[in-house]
């Protein structure tokens, strides 16, 4: 058990989720990523407070919280923002279970700081945890794009995978007016995105372009969002993208999607945002608490990491695996 440090918090983890980060993480070629081995994986974490150290203040032992996870250097004009998943410190931590520090996928977890931790009130640290990324990074995708999908949008999310089925549901909470659609390689992914609010739920590829075209009148969504990443779906998400509309790849498929005065549509904004800020936790955690957002959480033991992380890689997760080392 880590012994917290001065300003630290020792957690009691809930949950961890299992993110298709992971899988990039797992599957990355030997020598290709510059953190030292071994570490313990989970970025998506949530729980009790165990021990505050010293110098911490402001929660007490047994308080239910989630874990903000980009930790930066809490000083740069970003991180004052909060923005920490855009600090500019070199040198600044890595976040828990991603990049060498240990994460969430164990008994109990060090927190860096408190101004990590945000109070989960009534939610359950077991079925909370994904929110933090998966709600987080779905939740800051839409935000940005808000202004764009008013009556007589579209809306497209590719891959309604874990962040997928996140963001359908924020979609219909910031923008109910939107039309959203679904586009998954699986009937069953796409079965699950209609019951969290899609629309329409389309099998990827050519059909799926030629029916959002249809759908929009030749004109293209407002919004495109890729789960995914790889080349089919990024040359999907360019084709089915409007003037002045946004193309978003949140997706970490490493696939690229060439810009140039023809494509994707004249003004298409292409972004690639990382994760969120702490205010944006803050609103999911409101969002889930209202009952708006809701995560489907398959839960594992600690012993069955492994295996969750197989189930994953074989598209077998339906909704979010979450890990509870604590029962
Ligand atoms: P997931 O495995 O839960 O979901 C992926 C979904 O994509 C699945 O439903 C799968 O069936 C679908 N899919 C696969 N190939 C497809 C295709 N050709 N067309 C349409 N759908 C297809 O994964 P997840 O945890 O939701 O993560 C999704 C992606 O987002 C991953 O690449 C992950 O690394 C990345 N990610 C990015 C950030 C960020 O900050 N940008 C944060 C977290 C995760
Ligand atoms: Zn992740
Ligand atoms: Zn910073």
């Amino acid at each position: 058990m880590p012994e917290p440090g001065p300003g630290e918090v020792l957690l009691k983890i809930g949950g961890a989720g299992a993110c298709h980060s992971d899988l990039h993480l797992l599957e990355a070629p030997a020598g290709s990523t510059s953190f030292t081995l071994p570490f313990t994986l989970g970025h998506e974490n949530a729980g009790w407070v165990e021990q505050m150290g010293p110098g911490a203040t402001g929660f007490a032992p047994g308080d239910p919280v989630i874990v903000y996870g980009p930790w930066g250097c809490g000083l740069c004009m970003n991180c004052r923002q909060g923005m920490e998943n855009y600090c500019e410190t070199p040198g600044k931590p890595s976040p828990g279970g991603l990049g060498g520090t240990d994460g969430g996928m164990a008994e109990y977890l060090l927190v860096p700081s408190t101004r990590y931790l945000i109070p989960l009130g009534s939610l359950d640290p077991r079925e909370a945890a994904p929110l933090t990324d998966a709600g987080l990074t779905s939740y800051h995708a839409v935000k940005r794009s808000v202004h764009l999908l008013g009556p007589g949008s579209f809306a497209v999310v590719i891959g309604a995978g874990g962040l997928g089925q996140m963001a359908i549901q924020v979609l219909k909470a910031l923008c109910s007016a939107t039309t959203v659609v679904a586009v998954d390689t699986s009937p069953d992914k796409l079965e699950i995105a209609k019951t969290m609010g899609a629309d329409e739920g389309l099998i990827s590829g050519e059909v799926a372009v030629k029916r959002i075209k249809d759908m929009t009148r030749g004109r293209g969504a407002e919004v495109v969002l890729d789960f995914v990443g790889i080349d089919p779906t990024l040359t999907m998400a360019a084709q089915v993208s409007r003037v002045l509309g946004h193309l978003t790849i949140v997706g970490l498929g490493d696939a690229a999607v060439p810009v140039n005065f023809n494509s994707p549509a004249k003004e298409c904004s292409v972004a690639s945002p990382f994760w969120g800020s702490i205010p944006e936790l803050i609103e999911v955690i409101e969002l889930a608490q209202t009952g708006k957002i809701k995560m489907l959480v398959e839960h594992f033991t600690l012993d069955e990491a492994a295996h969750a992380y197989d189930r994953l890689h074989d598209g077998k997760i339906a909704g979010r695996a979450v890990v509870t080392p604590n029962g």
